[in-house]
């Protein structure tokens, strides 16, 4: 049971020394309780109290991580019901069923899939090995062809122990998730899991079954778990997932303090149905979801969607300020300004690419604003814009004199044209699509 901010105040040093960077023992025990300190900033806690408040300052949903070749993909450990509270961290992982019938083409499609999208790579990140003939041998050897042709985290499937443990033996430097014990093999594949030091998938239908099951498997000393509600129709599943994550974090039920898995693939047979419920599973709250397949013009969509969700509310997607060198400007090359909100400089970047016009682009720091609500905010005004094109060194890399602004910043020139008197200031296109012909104008 999570422990209050006075019951942990109540095993802290309370000499109030500030080295945790709260000004309180008090401050500092409010600020854990509520997940937002870590207990290794307070220097003088026994281990005896650190192993109590480990407990009580964990996450109510533990997150779980498992290995990519390179890397380490978490899902879990979220704190908040719905996005708007605060945010979702651990994006959920896209996964694709793997079979021995099948794996050429699998690999070779989870290796296409990859795309650069506002500075980020969006792909899917796991394959789900799936053994259709519960031979060992040849279960490991479907594992060793998965882990050769691909980077991809792993969950490996079966209901026999020891098959999944001949996989798991060539794959535990990627820390596959064992996919599951169940009611009727609890005791062999905990043991497994903790043998090989593992997560495991408990999967169980019924709340009471499957919270007897993680009971179970905690009692074993496994503490990274998936949790699959077993049901397969969307309606119920989608109500597990919902039960599950409120029962994790509102009376923080510790059986239900696990990231689920969700098999849209056993649910539907038609691939845009499959589709859809994949997506309901981003939204509503699949740690992982596995499709059957992983064609692309299903993934992308779901790897957009799952970018919307999981970026924080409450912090706009910036880009570096800085000066940035489109198509190899030269010293004669156009000087343009704009702010530091990541789809403006994709945009505005993206045009000016285009337009074949190599462009130094200045990005002004205005906390992400875009270039109409950093003018209101008084974020990217004359001043500033001035301050910042003085400091940036554009005037050491170009003899250009004449800086264009955004047409909906138009209402600084003057006041630019003061602060920066050896500058000409050009008033350049309102809508980016007008960049190119503007560029060409010049
Ligand atoms: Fe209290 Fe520890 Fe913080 Fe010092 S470092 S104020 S003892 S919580």
């Amino acid at each position: 049971m999570a422990l209050t901010g006075i019951e942990i105040f109540k095993l802290l040093a309370k000499t109030n020394c500030k080295e945790c960077g709260y000004p309180t023992c008090l401050a500092f025990a409010m600020a854990l309780a509520s997940g937002k300190a870590e207990l290794d900033k307070c220097p003088y806690v026994s281990e005896e109290v650190r192993e109590k408040l480990a407990e009580a300052s964990a996450p109510p949903i533990r997150p779980v991580k498992f290995g990519m070749k390179e890397g380490v993909k978490t899902i879990g450990g979220e704190t908040v019901m719905f996005r708007h509270e605060k945010t979702f961290f651990n994006p959920t992982i896209i996964a694709g069923l793997v079979t021995a019938a099948d794996a050429d083409k699998k690999i070779a499609q989870f290796n296409q899939l990859k795309y650069d999208r506002v500075g980020l790579l969006l792909r899917p990140e796991m394959l789900v090995i799936k053994d259709t003939d519960g031979d060992a041998g040849k279960f490991a050897a479907l594992v060793k062809k998965v882990m050769d042709g691909s980077d991809a985290a792993l969950t490996l499937m079966s209901d026999k122990p020891e098959v999944l443990k001949a996989g798991a033996e060539v794959a535990k430097e990627r820390k596959p998730l064992l996919y599951a014990a169940t009611p009727g093999n609890a005791d062999a594949m905990g043991a497994l899991a903790k043998e090989l030091g593992l997560p495991l998938a408990a999967a169980a239908k019924g709340y009471d079954d499957l919270a007897a099951l993680t009971t179970k498997l905690t009692g074993m000393g496994l503490k990274d778990l998936v949790v699959d509600s077993g049901t397969r129709t969307l309606r119920e599943a989608f109500q597990d997932e919902v039960v599950i994550r409120r029962a994790a974090l509102v009376p923080k039920f510790r059986p239900f303090g696990f990231p689920t898995i969700t098999f849209p693939c056993e649910m539907a047979k038609d691939p845009l149905q499959e589709a859809l419920y994949a997506a309901v599973f981003i939204a509503k709250y699949g740690g992982i979801v596995v499709l059957s397949d992983l064609q692309p013009h299903v993934v992308f969509p779901l790897l957009l969607e799952r970018l919307n969700i999981y970026t924080d509310p409450q912090k706009p997607m910036i880009i570096t300020p800085g000066i940035y060198e489109i198509g190899n400007p030269g010293p004669d090359s156009p000087v343009a300004v704009t702010t530091n909100f990541a789809l403006t400089y994709f945009i505005v970047s993206g045009e000016i690419e285009g337009s074949k016009i190599p462009t130094w682009l200045l990005i002004q720091d205005t906390e992400g604003l875009s270039v109409m609500t950093a003018w209101a905010a008084g974020k990217f005004s004359g001043d500033s814009v001035a301050h910042f094109v003085k400091k940036c060194g554009i005037a050491d890399k170009t003899k250009t004199r004449t800086i264009i602004i955004p047409g909906y910043s138009a209402g600084i020139s003057g006041d630019l044209e003061e602060e920066l008197p050896e500058w000409k200031v050009l008033i350049g296109p309102r809508e980016a699509s007008h960049i190119p012909a503007f560029l060409k104008s010049l």
